[in-house]
């Protein structure tokens, strides 16, 4: 599991979380959905502290990791950014294989069995020695997918995996995350697709203003939303 007690962040004088609680239970998957500048992303760095918050914990299988070495933490928190981050210089099996020989210091042949073997899963055996430039969009996201799964974490967090993508790529990439909640990875996922929440999503959490709003299944999110802003909001994405 992954929570996140009372987290509080500030910009100067900006208040970007005001008091953020969520757990994702391991094995199932969570949205969130809100306003852009609501704090999503911001709220997602701090789960693998690319963002130190000012107050509040971070828990990983139920520890406190909030002052717990960060490099050791992103070893076990899997993140996927909407531009995917890949090193353009190196091919497609190196983006993979660098950061297994660097941080799991695997050999080079077992990193590259490893390589192959997520290649395979996302569906890009045959890509492993092109350069990303080489790769559709769609394909390069994959790619991405492939090098955090490597990783073996024990969570994976997307932000906004989609939004770069050309319309007819996005549903692959959706497909793939779909698969890994399925497979019982434990997703923290923010997303405008919110067919994709509605479909996937355990829960679906409503950000609004730095802070959770509303947060249930997401039937309850969706078809019967509470607040006025949950509803504002539906009515402006759906
Ligand atoms: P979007 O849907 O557009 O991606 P978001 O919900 O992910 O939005 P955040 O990126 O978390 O929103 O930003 C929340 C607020 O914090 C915004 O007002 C943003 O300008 C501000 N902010 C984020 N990062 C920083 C930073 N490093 N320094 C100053 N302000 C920041
Ligand atoms: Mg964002």
């Amino acid at each position: 599991s992954v929570e996140l007690r009372d987290i509080h962040v500030s910009f100067g004088t900006l208040e970007v979380l005001k008091g953020v609680n969520l757990k994702v239970e391991k094995g199932r998957t969570t949205c969130i959905i809100g306003p852009s500048g609501s704090g999503k992303s911001t709220l997602l760095r701090c789960v693998n502290r690319l963002q130190e918050p000012d107050s509040g914990d971070l828990l990983l299988g139920g520890e406190s990791v909030i002052s717990s070495d960060p490099d050791a933490l992103r070893q076990r928190v899997g993140m996927v950014f909407q531009h995917f981050n890949l090193f353009g210089h190196r091919s497609v099996l190196d983006n993979i294989t660098l950061p297994l020989r660097s941080v799991r210091k695997l050999g080079k042949e077992e990193a590259a069995e490893i390589a192959h073997a997520r290649l395979a899963e996302v569906g890009l055996a045959d890509k492993a020695p092109y350069r990303p430039s080489a790769l559709s969009g769609g394909q390069q996201q994959r790619v991405a997918i492939a090098r955090a799964l490597a990783m073996e974490p024990e969570v994976m967090l997307f932000d906004e995996a989609t939004s770069a993508l050309d319309p007819e790529l996005v549903k692959g990439v959706l497909t793939l995350m779909a698969g890994l909640a399925e497979r019982g990875l434990t997703l923290l996922v923010v997303t405008h697709e919110m067919g994709f929440a509605r479909s996937v999503a355990d829960e679906v959490a409503f950000m609004d203003a730095g802070k959770i709003v509303e947060q249930g299944a997401p039937e309850a999110i969706f078809d019967a939303p509470r607040s006025e802003r949950l509803q504002r909001f539906l009515s402006q994405v759906l």
